[in-house]
């Protein structure tokens, strides 16, 4: 038997909510569910620790649950020859030229193959199975009796990807029910139905979650910051998509004229094999210079974060190709003016010269570091603009509600 809203601590969850969004937005995610009672609704990506999509499913999924669906996160696991071949995808698909050889095809193919084996019965049986991203993307052909609707849900910017990878990949979705990007400018010639829908923060979750002044403190003195001198932070998986040498200029330009000291927070995902180079080339980058703290955090930090992103006085996105980027949500949603690379997701949240500024070099981004730390009135205003900005258009409630209404919508 499955447990019931009231077993499952659905309604408390629900009403913490209600706290932070209001009556109204509530009563109308439940009519949305209501026709939704009892579905079955499988959520697969490939990780369960690091980069955003984890981050969204640990909180998306129980919210689902409150609301009566009977949704179940799964996740599928693989070998190194499997993430390379994936971490390949992920590049090319963001515009990089990558050769992927056949090899590394197969071997994408046979982990798909193998996972399916273990999960065949849930998303067999399931109402509705969301693929999240290009790694578990080939279940679907491995699942002959499904009977369900099957969404694609592509998270990455697939706005300009490298061609023959596309087409590999665009094999395995065309046979879907649906795909969601998050972007107009990310939708690709498929032949199904394609959504919009952008990702979302949890206001309540660790990550983001209202901390005490001493709690971030004591945050701070444990990585040896110095209260004094302002503060400009970038979370970020170490990826060369974000751009860790580009903040690493960035901060050196800017503390020409302005005292000032930068943190690179990051740490990896079990589905990246990239991260350890590129933390290489971060340290190698920000050697000799004390006022750059380079932390390495384990998967959990998230009250570190949240802790770190408070602290902050701007927080950085320098991203070169940027699905999304939660971290620019979370970012202001602490009230931080956010100065982000001129790309993807981080053009719907970064509003220019209004929640933050959009930059496309080192001198772009070092020129607002200065701009706004000698304008503090003009930062502080940004930041309370950016955290409405988010409450407004970016929290999981906004996220849920045009899940159930694609999903609603699908069921006919
Ligand atoms: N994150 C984390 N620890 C890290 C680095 C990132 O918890 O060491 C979190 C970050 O706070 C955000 C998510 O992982 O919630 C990253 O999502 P984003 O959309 O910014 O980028 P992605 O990694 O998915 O490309």
């Amino acid at each position: 038997m499955n447990p019931t809203r009231e077993e499952t601590g659905g309604r408390e969850l629900i009403d913490a909510y209600t706290a932070v969004t209001g009556r109204g937005v509530i009563h109308h995610l439940e009519q949305l569910a209501a026709p939704l009672k009892g579905a079955r609704v499988v959520h697969v990506n490939s990780t369960r620790e690091g980069g955003g999509v984890a981050e969204i499913l640990r909180k998306l999924v129980p919210l689902k649950q409150a609301f009566g669906i009977e949704a179940r996160w799964e996740t599928i696991s693989g070998d190194a020859p499997f993430y390379r071949c994936t971490k390949g995808f992920h590049n090319a698909l963001q515009g990089l030229p990558q050769n992927l050889p056949e090899q590394a095809l197969q071997a994408y193919e046979q982990t798909n193959r193998d996972n399916a084996e273990a999960l065949r019965q849930s998303l067999e049986e399931a109402d509705f199975v969301v693929i999240h991203d290009p790694q578990p993307a080939p279940l679907l052909a491995f699942c002959p009796n499904r009977k369900g609707k099957w969404i694609w849900r592509c998270h990455i910017d697939v706005s300009h990807p490298h061609r023959p990878v596309w087409k590999h990949l665009k094999k395995w979705v065309t046979p879907y029910d649906s795909s969601i990007f998050s972007l107009p400018e990310f939708a690709q010639p498929l032949p199904h139905p394609q959504y919009i829908i952008a990702p979302s923060i949890d206001p309540l979750s660790e990550k983001n979650r209202d901390l005490t002044a001493s709690e971030v403190q004591q945050t701070c003195t444990g990585f040896g910051l110095d209260p004094q001198l302002p503060m400009v932070l970038q979370v970020s998986r170490f990826d060369r998509f974000k751009d860790p040498l580009g903040v690493i200029e960035s901060y050196r330009l800017a503390s020409r004229l302005v005292p000032l000291q930068l943190v690179l927070a990051g740490g990896g995902a079990s589905d990246d094999p990239e991260g350890e180079a590129v933390l290489g080339e971060v340290r190698q980058a920000a050697e000799g210079d004390a006022r750059i703290h380079v932390l390495q955090l384990p998967a959990d930090a998230h009250r570190t974060i949240n802790a770190l992103q408070r602290a902050s006085d701007i927080v950085l996105q320098k991203s070169l190709r940027e699905g999304f980027g939660l971290t620019v949500a979370e970012g202001m949603w602490k009230g931080k003016p956010v100065i982000g690379g001129d790309t993807g997701g981080i053009r719907l949240q970064v509003v220019n010269h209004y929640t933050g500024f959009l930059v496309r070099s080192p001198e772009g981004a070092a020129l607002r570091i200065r701009y706004l730390l000698h304008r503090r009135e003009l930062l502080k205003a940004m930041g309370e603009r950016a955290r409405r900005f988010i409450w407004e258009n970016y929290l999981i409630t906004r996220h849920l509600r045009e899940y159930l209404t694609l999903m609603v919508g699908l069921l006919h």
